[in-house]
Formats: C-alpha cells, structure tokens, sequence
C-alpha cells in the first residue's frame, strides 16, 4: 500500500467531486486509522494528512500520545459512557452523539473539566436496526434537548452508510441527511453559523458523499488497505 500516493488520489477525487456538485465550500478528509499501527499513520502525517479518524477511545490514547502534537482527532465509533473520562481536549470532533445518555455523560465530564465538546448527532437515516444515530424523526427533539447542555456543543449531523445498499439508494441516504440540517436551519432550531457540517461517505462512496454535500469524509481503507480485523 503506497500511502501517500493513496492519500494523492482521495484528494484529487475529492477535489472533483467539489467541482462537479458546483460547491465552494470545502472538505475535510478524515483519515481513519482504525486497527492501523502507527507507523503506517506516520507515512500518512508525513505526506501531509494531519487529520484522524478514530473508533475506540483506548486505541485513539495509545496513538495520540506517540504520533505528533499537531494531528488532529476525531472519535468516529460508538462511545460507551464509561470511556468518556478518558477524553480530552485533543479530540476535535466526536462524530457519534447517538443517545441522551451520552449527551449527559459528555456535559457532566466538560463541566468538570470546564470544555465544550464539539460533536456530531449521529442519524440513522437508513434506519438500519444494527446501526446507532436517533431516528430521522428524533432529528429536532434532541436539538432542542440539547440547547440544555452547555458543555456539548453540537455543531452538525453525521451518518454511517449502509454496506448493502446500492449506490442509488446510499445517494439518497446522503441527501436525506443533507435535508434534515437544512430543515433544523430552516426551521430556526440550528444556526447556519455554528451547525452546518454533514460527517458522511466512506472509502466506497465519498465521492458520492461529497456530491451531496459532505463536509467531511471518513476514509480508511482506500488510504491504510484492507483492515486485518475491526
Ligand atoms: C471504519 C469506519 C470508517 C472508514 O471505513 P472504510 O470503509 O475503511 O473507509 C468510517 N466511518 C466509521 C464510523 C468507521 O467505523
């Protein structure tokens, strides 16, 4: 696996997914790291990526000690309330707000330490019954709910794609989830200053993603090769 030459690809894929969908906004590539050892994410900080995508808090510590101050961070994965303790200020973006229990859990510990968690809700548009995120209904409710927690500042949506859906119907998922942030800004329950990023696409369909306006991709494989286990 040439690394940096992977890395080249995304970019420039990226680059014109921008140009074909007529965006002027950009995107962020968020190099997901999962099961890779750190000197493999090394040859990607080298070539320039500073940015990762994490799923366990456990294996994001390890990691985050020993590659270079300047990476920045995303917790991608499902996060279990016992684990947020050992979060900091060098998690960027949680990606995986997906339940009420964790919006306390992440305000009680930000206040305690006295920081604002940036994070994503997670929307399970496909409503895959395996999958995390609240219902696309629920959308709205837990806004408004979580205007009551000042420690969590949620400041867009993010989706995981169904594996085995068609490409058409994976479109339709990115779209439906672009439509409901634009229906909370519409709708006045979000502010397009502060809420606007769609965390959505991964190596299969980032393209795709970008297309119906991601702001940031989560791609692992197309950069690292196929993963040994998850
Ligand atoms: C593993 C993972 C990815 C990256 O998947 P690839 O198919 O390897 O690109 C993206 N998002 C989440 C939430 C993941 O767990």
């Amino acid at each position: 696996m040439n690394v940096a030459e992977n890395l080249k690809v995304i970019n420039h894929n990226i680059n014109k997914a921008l140009e074909k969908s007529g965006r002027k906004d950009s995107v962020k590539l968020i190099a997901v790291t999962k099961t890779m050892p750190t000197d493999i994410i090394l040859k990607a900080y080298t070539a320039g990526q500073k940015v990762f995508g994490e799923n366990r808090v456990q294996e994001w510590q390890q990691k985050s000690t020993v590659l270079p101050e300047d990476c920045e961070w995303h917790i991608i994965g499902r996060l279990q309330t016992n684990k947020v303790k050992y979060l900091n200020s060098r998690v960027a973006l949680i990606h995986s707000l997906d339940r009420l229990n964790l919006l306390e859990k992440l305000n009680e510990e930000g206040e305690k330490r006295g920081l604002v968690w940036k994070t994503l809700l997670q929307v399970n548009v496909a409503q895959d019954e395996a999958k995390a995120g609240v219902g696309r209904e629920e959308v709205e409710d837990f806004l408004l709910t979580a205007g009551n927690y000042p420690f969590v500042n949620i400041i867009g949506l993010m989706t995981i794609g169904n594996l085995e859906a068609s490409p058409l119907e994976t479109r339709l998922y990115f779209r439906a989830l672009r439509e409901i942030r634009d229906n909370m800004l519409k709708k006045g329950i979000c502010n397009s200053q502060t809420f606007f990023h769609l965390s959505m696409g991964m190596s299969q369909d980032y393209e795709m993603a970008v297309e119906e306006g991601a702001t940031l991709v989560r791609v692992g494989s197309s950069i690292f090769g196929e993963r040994q286990y998850n």
